[in-house]
């Protein structure tokens, strides 16, 4: 048997970087397996059109404090909002709306009314007794509130821009977002899609790696890890294995369910691996000829491909639109026609230039996109496996317990992973 590391990290995303980094500057030795060819995992900035897309995570806030302080950490906290809407289309009932702002946040709080008293602390998902709603999914809670199909839909849309299916997502991860942001949806959002660093996030995830002694295999998947008892082994799909005292695995659940654990994992954890995450979204950026007008517009799921779009900044000449995709099958990047079609409900003229995206669907590595739980697994099988397995830990902002879905989520997951495998490696 060659090395054996304290810990193997699995996956370079924001969570497997993290704790990584942190083990490995305190001394312990880390091998970090990454099955891509480049760190980052669902953060991914790409050179195209002569500058720099994130097609993945992209927007942070000073509110969350994991990512705000690696952002202070590195020098890095220069962050941009995008420019000022003008005008906020919604697509409701089958027409396009421009007065609605208002009424939509009222009946947004209306949905999200119980935040607060449902997570009130949220840094605790168990502290007050949610079971009533575990099985909720966002479409009941919506009909619950018994609204005409205009005003549904105006719900519908402010959410679009996070949810694939309003069917397939419990309620409980957004209720527990909304509450995380004193109670409110608009601050929620605020968080979630507004300020991008200077450069992208790769600036983050490689400053991170920088500051890490551990050691880094790229393109190397991870198909089975063993708990021995008294250690870990760990298969990649090249037939190479690997030894270390104690395993921290950081990917995406819609990619842990392939990779076999041994002893298996609680049934509450392979239910949720089994279900999986639901959603088939993408970040579509669009560069359209001129300096248009900054606008919003908002579409429910299903109803239309783009359901959250922005301008975001100028580009030359041109201006650039990011738009949020619920649902990747719907629409197809390259199909520059389909994307115009789309994009002129909102505004009639726009000539579309071109088009950047990552399919993160078709991504063997992340198999699908931000992480909106299914009903019943924010409170089960994402609190069971944040226990640990063993001599095996588990990051990601999957099963974050604060800021699931996101980048700061995984990093706080990362580092809360990398604590509790040095509590196993100091026994
Ligand atoms: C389009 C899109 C937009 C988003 N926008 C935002 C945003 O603006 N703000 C925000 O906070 N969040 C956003 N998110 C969510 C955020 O990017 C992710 O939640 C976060 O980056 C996930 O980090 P992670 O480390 O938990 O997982 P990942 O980043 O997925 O990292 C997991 C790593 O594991 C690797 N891996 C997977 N399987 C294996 C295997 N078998 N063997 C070895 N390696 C493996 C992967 O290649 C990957 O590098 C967005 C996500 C997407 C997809």
């Amino acid at each position: 048997m060659s090395q054996v590391y304290d810990t193997v990290v699995v996956g370079a995303g924001m969570a497997g970087l993290v704790a990584a980094r942190d083990l490995s500057t305190r001394g312990r030795s880390v091998l970090l397996v990454e099955g891509r060819d480049r760190i980052g995992g669902r953060t991914f900035t790409d050179a195209a059109l002569g500058g720099q897309f994130d097609l993945g995570g992209g927007y942070v806030h000073w509110t969350q404090p994991n990512v705000w302080m690696e952002l202070e950490r590195h020098g890095l906290e220069q962050v941009n909002p995008p420019l000022e809407s003008k005008t906020l289309y919604q697509l409701a009932d089958g027409k396009v709306h421009t007065t609605e702002e208002s009424r939509t946040y009222e009946l947004v709080g209306k949905l999200f009314a119980d935040a607060r008293k449902r997570f009130p602390l949220p840094f605790n998902v168990s502290a007050v007794d949610n079971s009533d709603i575990n099985e909720e999914t966002l479409e009941e809670r919506i009909d619950s509130l018994q609204l005409s199909k205009h005003d549904s839909d105006l719900i519908k849309g402010a959410l679009g821009g996070l949810v694939h299916d309003y069917a397939k997502h419990g309620s409980t991860q957004l209720l527990f977002a909304v509450a995380s942001n004193f109670g409110s949806y608009a601050a929620e959002l605020e968080t979630a899609s507004t300020w991008c660093i200077t450069g992208g996030m790769k600036k983050l995830s490689d400053a991170i790696q920088r500051e890490s002694k551990a050691e880094l295999r790229l393109s190397t998947a991870v198909t089975k890890i063993t708990d021995t008892g008294s250690g870990v082994t760990l298969t990649t799909s090249d037939g190479n294995e690997f030894w270390a005292k104690t395993a921290v695995v950081a990917v995406p659940i819609n990619t842990l369910r392939n990779i076999h654990i041994n002893p298996p994992l609680p049934p509450s954890v392979s239910k949720m691996l089994a279900e999986g995450n639901p959603v088939r979204g993408s970040k579509l950026w669009v560069v359209v000829r001129g300096h248009i007008e900054p606008f919003s517009a908002t579409a429910p799921a299903g109803q239309h491909p783009l359901n959250a779009v922005r301008v975001e900044k100028r580009w030359g000449d041109n201006t650039v639109i990011l738009c949020m995709v619920s649902d990747s099958d719907s629409i197809r990047h390259d199909d520059h026609d389909a994307v115009q079609r789309a994009l002129r409900l909102f505004v009639p003229d726009l000539e579309v230039v071109d088009t950047v995206w990552h399919d993160w669907n078709s991504d063997e590595f992340s198999q699908g996109g931000w992480m909106m739980h299914r009903p019943h697994h924010f409170l089960d099988g994402a609190v069971r496996i944040r226990q640990g397995h063993g001599r095996i830990s588990f990051a990601g902002a999957d099963i974050a317990a604060m800021g699931p879905c996101t980048i700061d989520g995984a990093m706080n997951s990362g580092a809360a992973a990398a604590v509790q495998v040095e509590g196993m490696l100091n026994k």
